[in-house]
């Protein structure tokens, strides 16, 4: 299957410039994503955002925050100096609770990397379970983040099994992020041009130079790869932490220009997310490691096109894509905690969400919508243009005068975002 998919992605690009799979038309967005070096959308280049994910893995503890996360990210923000977020693939076992719950509390991500990073490719899938759950109802029980937030995972050792796809597909998992992507993968073709996230409805889509890909589909599992960094020679650097790599080690330069050499490529090619891969341990205590990831983060932070989300803000993004205009409305409308995704998804009762704005049902097709609000109700395009604004009469809304479209709402200092049909 896999070989058939390499000759295949050979011969296209032979033809063509842009690799897709053939791609059956049952799969569409949000739930399905063929492998391919497009955007999704159609987006063309310019309206594409650049993201870059910086994630860490196993425990959370205050030396690591203090040492090596908080001065890689001194200073760093996104457009209009909206926090930038990152992803912990954690460990429960000594993870700190309060540490954690700072970090969640913060906006950033925690996916599953095990309750003790044991496991390895002779798991079995009891012990993947037992494993799963464990850092999910540590997660639960003592720093009070619920397992539904919790909806990636990342492989302790990057040591992949059936046993361990199995178990992924079992639990619905809505993303997984263990297996390498070289340049020359079977999708990608150079650095400018790397393979997208993609679902792995037709299996593995990479080539598994060192991981057990899935023997079969998880249908709505996503695949984000680990894009591997190249140096200006061509040469790979690795996917995870090139502070280590011994030209880069006690070099600051060095290392930030090896950063700044791809995310050029990415920025300039199909614009396919660049990330660092890093565990915060190697990087504490290596003040050129420090130095180089903040400056060059700073650097390319401060485009208005570049945006630096947690993982599962970028898989959120790609099942409901919008362009590197509309990015602002998109992160203040809850885009990257899922937002855009629970309510463009028919809603035909009260949402429960919490703390922010609620309308239903959603969509709607009359533009009626009962709401939680108590004061005026402005209506806002993807762009930024107030469209409309409007009064609560007892918990009804009327938004019949508003076009069909995706739209960001505000009453007071609450929000949400909203569909028409
Ligand atoms: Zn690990």
């Amino acid at each position: 299957m896999r070989s058939s998919f390499i000759v295949l992605a050979a011969l296209l690009f032979a033809l063509t410039p842009a690799l897709a799979q053939t791609c059956p038309a049952t799969c569409r967005l949000p739930t399905c994503y063929c492998a391919s070096n497009a955007a999704p959308g159609g987006l063309t280049r310019a309206e594409t955002p650049q993201f870059v994910l910086v994630t860490f893995d196993d425990a959370i503890q205050a030396r690591l925050e203090d040492q090596a996360l908080k001065p890689v990210f001194a200073g760093v923000t996104n457009p209009g100096g909206r926090p930038a977020h990152r992803t912990y693939f954690a460990q429960a076992f000594n993870t700190d609770p309060a540490v954690a719950k700072a970090v969640v509390e913060a906006g950033h991500e925690i996916a599953n990397h095990t309750h003790t990073h044991t496991t390895g490719i002779a798991t079995d899938g009891a012990e993947w379970r037992r494993q799963l759950d464990g850092l999910e109802r540590f997660f639960r029980d003592t720093v009070g983040v619920d397992a539904s937030q919790i909806v990636g995972f990342r492989a302790p050792y990057l040591a992949t099994n059936d046993a361990m796809w199995e178990e992924l597909r079992r639990r619905g998992v809505l993303y997984e992020s263990s297996l390498a992507e070289l340049a020359d993968g079977p999708f990608s073709a150079g650095i400018g041009r790397f393979v997208w996230p993609h679902t792995l409805d037709f299996g593995a889509q990479t080539a598994c130079v060192a991981a057990k890909c899935p023997s079969a589909p998880l249908p709505g599992v996503w695949s984000v790869p680990m894009w591997v960094l190249y140096n200006e020679e061509g040469r790979k650097v690795g996917e995870m932490d090139p502070q280590q790599t011994p030209v880069y080690t006690a070099d600051s330069t060095a290392l930030y220009t090896m950063l700044r050499y791809n995310f050029d490529a990415h920025y300039t090619g199909n614009r396919a997310p660049l990330a660092l891969y890093l565990h915060a341990g190697r990087v504490r205590r290596n003040d050129h490691a420090i130095a180089a990831f903040r400056r060059f983060l700073r650097e390319v932070a401060n485009q208005p096109d570049v945006w630096l989300v947690t993982m599962k803000g970028l898989v959120y993004w790609m099942q409901h894509p919008v362009p590197a205009s509309q990015m602002a409305a998109w992160f203040d409308g809850g885009g990257e905690r899922g937002a855009l995704a629970a309510t463009a998804s028919e809603a035909t009762e009260r949402p429960t969400t919490p703390g922010t704005l609620r309308l239903w049902p959603n969509p709607s097709s009359s533009g009626q919508v009962h709401t939680s609000a108590h004061a005026p109700v402005e209506v806002y395009d993807l762009t930024g243009r107030r469209v409309a604004e409007a009064m609560p009469m007892g918990d009804m809304l009327d938004l019949s005068a508003v076009a069909p479209g995706a739209y960001l709402v505000r009453s007071g200092t609450e929000r949400t975002l909203w569909v028409r049909r």
